[in-house]
């Protein structure tokens, strides 16, 4: 295989691509994996995105200078086939105080969150003292609901800024990193949960043995663990390799979720598609011999066998797709440019890290990109250096075409910004493929 970042920025690997790579590497920046982080296994690398910074490391103009980087590369287990990343950043560096995402930012999202309250408390929540912890619940969306049921519950986040505003609303919140000891220390203060829940947090987490543990130390006989995250599934049916960063260091499928689960005491016992963030799946996990698994596992793990999902040829087709997407957004871009035409992009995510510094974009080819969050204004994206302006920037005057890095919330954004199309603003999209709409 070859390194597909070669060339474009020299970030080709200095390790070479290929399987059984040395553990090598500074421990205090970066743990570089040789066996698969669940089970041991070898791993096989397939996608190799090159040097990248912190996705949500956001920097001011005149701190460019000591920004951390890591290689982020996938590779799947020979043995249980969990997808994952081969270096692993500290936590620390990641989910810090000022952690920047929140996840009220979008009324989709808001909705999503609630209907995931309402469904704990109408199913779940019905035994004489309910109790349900959140790990990593952020600004308190879904919390706030089970609040206000006035049902006892606990969130977990390890950012104090997104905690706090999640207090604001209501909301308990621990600040701390959720992990075995932390399930204990609850369990014992608290009492045992109903349920123990988890959007977009699980596929964080490289240390999954301690927070199995945790949530068995945690979850009363008969509850249930469910959570959500980005499924790889669609990653690669949609070619959507931006959900490829740091924070996204699982890349789950419902047949290496319930290895995972079975390594623990645990069985998967229901798989829902969820239409979120470019796809995700909500898994529901219980102790083995508690539940009966339902027929959508069973149907999502035929799925995914007829698809080969976990056969080395789709990863490795997955990642010829992505170089092409790679070459067609840097053609499009460079294209613009000598033509002359204003390019903004759209929505300073997390995601659009890696497809700034993947397609080596700089401020010469994307002149900034337009974000609602103050805390990301003014700053310079992470690795790329592209400015962050408000939407008052773009509004007050349009570009001829806008990069959507936020493609996984187009219509929302389309809609809100009606007045770019009507002032003959188009729309580039990259994502299952580069398209200008
Ligand atoms: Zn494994």
């Amino acid at each position: 295989m070859e390194s597909i970042a070669e060339g474009l920025r020299g970030t080709a690997d200095p390790l070479g691509v290929h399987k059984g790579f040395a553990a090598v590497g500074c421990a205090h920046r970066f743990v570089r994996m040789s066996a698969c982080r669940i089970c041991g296994g070898n791993l096989t690398e397939y996608v190799d995105f090159g040097r990248q910074p912190l996705s949500d490391a956001f920097v001011k103009p005149d701190q460019t200078e000591n920004e951390f980087f890591f290689r982020l590369a996938v590779a799947m287990c020979e043995a249980c086939t969990m997808v994952q990343l081969v270096e692993e950043v500290p936590r620390d560096r990641m989910f810090h105080h000022d952690y920047p995402y929140q996840s009220s930012g979008s009324s989709v999202m808001r909705k999503h969150f609630e209907l995931v309250a309402h469904r704990f408390l109408d199913s779940e929540l019905t035994s004489d003292d309910p109790f349900i912890v959140e790990i990593g619940s952020n600004d308190g969306i879904m919390l706030k609901a089970v609040s206000d049921a006035g049902i006892k519950h606990l969130g977990v986040e390890p950012s104090g800024a997104v905690g706090e505003m999640a207090r604001s609303k209501g909301v308990r919140v621990r600040t701390a990193f959720f992990e075995e000891s932390t399930a204990t220390e609850i369990a014992e203060s608290e009492g045992h949960a109903d349920v123990i829940y988890a959007a977009n947090t699980i596929c964080h987490i490289p240390y999954l043995d301690s927070i199995f543990r945790g949530v068995d130390a945690l979850l009363k006989p008969g509850g249930v663990f469910v959570f959500e995250d980005p499924y790889f599934g669609d990653i690669v049916e949609k070619t959507s390799f931006d959900q490829i960063y740091d924070e996204h260091f699982y890349l789950f499928t419902a047949r290496s979720v319930r290895a995972m689960a079975q390594r623990f005491g645990f069985d998967l016992v229901d798989v829902e598609r969820l239409p979120v963030h470019g796809g995700e799946v909500r898994y529901s996990i219980s102790r083995q011999g508690e539940r009966t698994p339902t027929a959508a596992v069973a149907a999502l793990l035929a799925e995914e066998d007829e698809r080969r999902l976990a056969e080395p040829a789709t990863v490795e087709a997955f990642g010829a797709s992505v170089r092409k997407i790679r070459d067609d957004l840097v053609a499009l871009l460079t294209k613009l440019k000598e033509e002359g035409r204003t390019v903004a992009a759209y929505g300073a995510t997390a995601k659009s890290a890696t497809v700034a510094n993947y397609c080596g974009l700089g401020p010469e080819l994307v002149s900034y990109v337009s974000d609602t969050t103050p805390a990301k204004q003014h700053r310079l994206t992470p690795g790329s250096h592209i400015p962050v302006y408000p939407p008052e920037v773009f509004r007050e005057n349009y570009p001829e075409y806008a990069l959507l890095f936020a493609w996984n919330h187009a219509d929302e954004i389309m809609a809100n910004e009606q007045g770019f199309r009507d002032a003959g603003g188009k729309w580039i999209l990259y994502v299952p493929e580069v398209r200008v709409v």
